[in-house]
């Protein structure tokens, strides 16, 4: 992203923009998705910049996954949901639209229309193995 990229989140987080705030700790804002896929549809995200997860300190990103646990506990409470995602795109090729870290929390109910596809196929033990040791080194 280059530097004039207007951030919308950090907008919010400066008040420049509105949001309807869910909830707010020293380092996050979780607050309504603009385009909820379901009802309680929530964004977690840093107050402070992050475009991508290699760019947020571990330590808040641990407190926003703490955060989403919250919003996740409120909306079984309020909304009485069949289950509940979260979802985190890091990346266009992921589906990152908005350059700032967020975490999707969404409610779901039976027969609702969301749907996250992906053609899975059993790999070898070989290729699994291999994949393995390329993480594994670097962690
Ligand atoms: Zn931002």
């Amino acid at each position: 992203m280059s530097e004039d990229y207007e951030c919308p989140f950090c907008s919010i987080v400066g008040g420049e923009a509105r949001a309807s705030v869910v909830a707010e700790t020293d380092e996050t804002l979780a607050f309504a998705d603009l385009n909820p896929a379901t009802e309680g549809h929530t964004l977690v995200i840093p107050k402070r910049h992050a475009a991508g997860l290699a760019d947020l300190d571990p330590a808040v990103g641990g407190r926003l996954f703490e955060e989403g646990m919250a919003v996740a506990a409120a909306a079984r409470e309020a909304l009485d949901p069949d289950g509940i995602n979260f979802v985190l795109a890091d990346g266009e090729a992921a589906g990152q639209e908005v350059f700032h870290v967020h975490l999707h929390v969404v409610p779901r109910y039976e027969g609702d229309d969301v749907r996250f596809v992906a053609e899975q196929s059993r790999a070898d033990r070989e290729a699994l193995d291999a994949v393995t040791e390329q993480l594994r080194e670097r962690l």
